[in-house]
């Protein structure tokens, strides 16, 4: 698994642990991600919205959790021209690799432990596909996509793009050096991730030695929730297990806590592979419809409208691998979240 990785996990910043009076975090709700088909048909599990409904995830509204999957030579998909307005997507690649292009400029080819960050804001098309050797040659890809919901004072800011490659992310260890904690964004014990959020988040990948325990202090006004990428383990105060495709939410405190199982089953990685993830919950109304995530429905139909008048940006109209043509239209249609 190519993902960052440090030289010496014991020359790494240690993260502290909360103090043992501080308890843990309970599990409120263990959740399993649902499968579906997105973009131009690539299979994705997603554990929310679904096993963990907008309100509970919030600031987030989507996780899709794309593999590890091995692509047969012409199988790649990805998902081509599609709008978004009113939301951040994170696209984090642990193997393979994704090129992203859009409309208002921004765009590059990422791989193996790199982070595209897109603020869609008042609206933007992009394209998310396969690079044409992978598409051509198929090959190992491992990635997530996640949504990072603007509050309504920012849905409108410009779009903007931001490419975090791996060895930006910040690398800390555990404090008996058992776990690896890759910091994409926010702050743990003050340190701090590379990704600018509008929204404040904390945004961890962390691998798990088997056996090993990872102890992270957690805001108190940040929500906080678990999703396995791989392997199994256990969570929370009452350490219920979770295994790959599977959400913990967690209840209140300022400690979250995991622990790996002893045995993992170390075709892909030998460690549990695990996102911890929070935020400042917005608290505001959520009104999805597809690619677009306002506060009101007037809001979607404005958004529908402005997409088919053309003001979100306009597509060059190029054939390419792993999508067939490119299709403004694709990422409209009612009740389909589009990546
Ligand atoms: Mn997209």
């Amino acid at each position: 698994m190519p993902a960052a990785q440090p030289a010496d996990i014991l020359v790494l910043p240690r993260v502290p642990e909360p103090p043992p009076t501080e308890p843990d975090r309970p599990v409120a709700r263990i959740g399993t991600a649902h499968r579906q088909l997105e973009g131009a048909g690539f299979p994705v599990r997603r554990p929310f919205p679904g096993a963990v409904a907008f309100r509970e995830a919030d600031p987030f509204l989507l996780l899709d959790h794309i593999g590890p999957i091995h692509w047969a030579p012409r199988e790649a998909r990805g998902a081509p021209w599609h709008p978004h307005r009113g939301f951040e997507t994170v696209t984090y690649i642990l193997d393979g690799a994704m090129r992203h292009t859009d409309s208002h400029g921004g765009g590059g080819l990422i791989r193996d432990g790199d982070t595209q960050w897109m603020t869609a804001g008042s609206g933007i098309l992009h394209d998310e596909m396969p690079p044409e050797d992978l598409f051509r040659h198929g090959g190992l890809f491992h990635g997530t996509q996640l949504w990072v919901n603007l509050p309504r004072r920012l849905k409108w800011t410009p779009p903007r793009y931001q490419e975090i490659p791996r060895d930006r992310v910040l690398l800390l260890a555990s404090q008996d050096g058992g776990a690896l904690v890759r910091v994409i964004a926010g702050e743990l014990a003050g340190h701090r991730g590379p990704g600018v959020t509008w929204t404040p988040i904390d945004y961890l990948h962390a691998s798990l030695s088997p056996g090993a325990r990872l102890r992270l202090p957690w805001r108190p006004d940040f929500s906080a929730l678990a999703y396995v990428l791989v392997g199994s383990g256990q969570v929370g105060a009452e350490r219920v297990g979770l295994r790959a495709g599977q959400v913990a939410l967690f209840g209140p405190g300022r400690a979250v806590t995991v622990w790996a199982d002893r045995q993992q089953d170390g075709e892909y990685s030998p460690n549990l592979e695990i996102l911890v993830l929070g935020g400042l919950p917005i608290r505001e109304p959520i009104v999805q419809w597809g690619p677009f995530v306002m506060n009101t429905r007037e809001e979607i139909v404005q958004a529908v409208e402005d997409f088919q008048r053309g003001r979100m940006g306009s597509v060059p109209a190029t054939p390419r691998a792993g999508g067939g043509q490119a299709s403004a239209a694709q990422g409209v249609e009612p009740g389909k979240a589009e990546t």
